[in-house]
Formats: C-alpha cells, sequence, structure tokens
C-alpha cells in the first residue's frame, strides 16, 4: 500500500521512511510538480491537515492515502518559541541551519547556559476514508551551541532527556526510539493499517 508524504523535507522523508517500512511511502514531489502550501493555522495539527488536504485534492486519486507532519521545537526560555514557526524563525526562504544558528542566538540573547525544550509532531492522514491526526513529543533541552551533524533541523542543539550529547551526536537509531515523530508515526501506523484493513474487506 503506498503512502504519499505532503512533504519533501529530506531530513523527515529520511525519518518517516525508516519508520513505516510496511508501506511504500512516497514524497508527492515525486508524484507532481512540487507547489505552496500556506500553513497558516495556529496549531502543529491545524498546518498538517492544511498540507494533508492540499496534497490529497492535487493528488486526484480516490485511492490515495497522505501523510502531513507538521512539527516543530519549542523553547521554554523563549515563551514556546518558536513553536510552529519553527520552520520560519530565521525568516522567509531560509534553510535549516540559518533556523537552528538563529535559534543558538536567541538562547544566547537571553544569557542562559540551556534551557527547557521540547520538539511536537503533529501527523495527519487523509484519504476516502476520512480525516484523522495524531501528536508526539519528544521532551529534553537545548543549549546555545550546535554539537554534531546528524539529524536534521534543531538537533545539533538538542540533548532528549536522560542524554548528555545532543541529537547532532547522538546515533539515528537513538532518536528514532525517542522521537516526537517515531511517537506519532507509531500511532499514524496503526491508522495506515486499519485503512487498508478496511478496504480488504469492501
Ligand atoms: P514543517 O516542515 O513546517 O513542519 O517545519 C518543521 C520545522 O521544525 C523545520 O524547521 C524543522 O527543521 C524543525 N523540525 C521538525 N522536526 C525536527 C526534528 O526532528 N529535528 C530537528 N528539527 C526539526
Amino acid at each position: 500500500m503506498r503512502l504519499v508524504l505532503a512533504t519533501s523535507n529530506r531530513g523527515k522523508v529520511r525519518e518517516i521512511k525508516a519508520m513505516c517500512r510496511d508501506f511504500e511511502v512516497v514524497p508527492y514531489s515525486e508524484l507532481m510538480d512540487e507547489f505552496e502550501i500556506i500553513e497558516d493555522a495556529d496549531t502543529f495539527k491545524g498546518n498538517a491537515l492544511i498540507k494533508a488536504r492540499a496534497v490529497y485534492v492535487a493528488l486526484e486519486d480516490d485511492e490515495a492515502i497522505v501523510l502531513a507532519d507538521d512539527s516543530g521545537i519549542s523553547v521554554d526560555v523563549l515563551d514556546g518559541a518558536p513553536g510552529i514557526y519553527s520552520a520560519r524563525y530565521a525568516g522567509k526562504d531560509v534553510t535549516d541551519k540559518d533556523n537552528l544558528y538563529a535559534l543558538v542566538e536567541a538562547l544566547k540573547a537571553e544569557g542562559v547556559h540551556e534551557s527547557e525544550a521540547h520538539y511536537t509532531a503533529a501527523i495527519a492522514i487523509i484519504s476516502k476514508e476520512g480525516e484523522q491526526t495524531v501528536h508526539g513529543w519528544m521532551y529534553g533541552k537545548v543549549i546555545p551551541m550546535t554539537r554534531g551533524e546528524k539529524g536534521f533541523g534543531y538537533d545539533p542543539m538538542f540533548i532528549p532527556e536522560g542524554f548528555e550529547q545532543t541529537l547532532g551526536e547522538l546515533d539515528a537509531d537513538v532518536k528514532s526510539a525517542l522521537s516526537h515523530r517515531s511517537k506519532a508515526l507509531s500511532l499514524a501506523n496503526l491508522l495506515v493499517a486499519n485503512i487498508k484493513k478496511q478496504r480488504g474487506h469492501r
């Protein structure tokens, strides 16, 4: 069964493919030209639904199952910023690295050597069977520097609870055992398996 991802973020695609091995996972950009999706909801869930709906409609395929992930990091000392604005913290049309360094600078400006923080992932699944959403979280802290090159996005400054190293230093399998995305995806996998079952019975 094919799952179309409403993202072309390489870090996300890599992690989602690794965690959804029972399904064929295809980023929508392999099926059509990428197009701009305005994510103007005020929650991760709302933005995940916007992305999934946009791709589901564009595919014009009644059998399609679309999965969208909207995620980000919330830093306590910054009152939860960047939160839903994680992808554009350094401005419009910026890279993950620009956002990472902007968050390092924001922490430095607060004069703290660390702050509690957490990642959130909202996943929306849309198919002809309907719309569903699930969430996952990962708690830890951020530091005003980057360490390591693994993971993506804000990982080089994030230290998960119970560890001393950043996600930039820890192996991918450590992240996948703990992450907001893997927790949400384990629920999403159940939803997709259920759709598969329902279709098998028709
Ligand atoms: P989205 O693609 O609109 O959901 O934006 C997600 C933003 O949060 C991007 O800037 C990502 O780099 C960041 N982000 C989401 N999940 C992770 C993660 O697992 N590690 C590091 N950064 C992440």
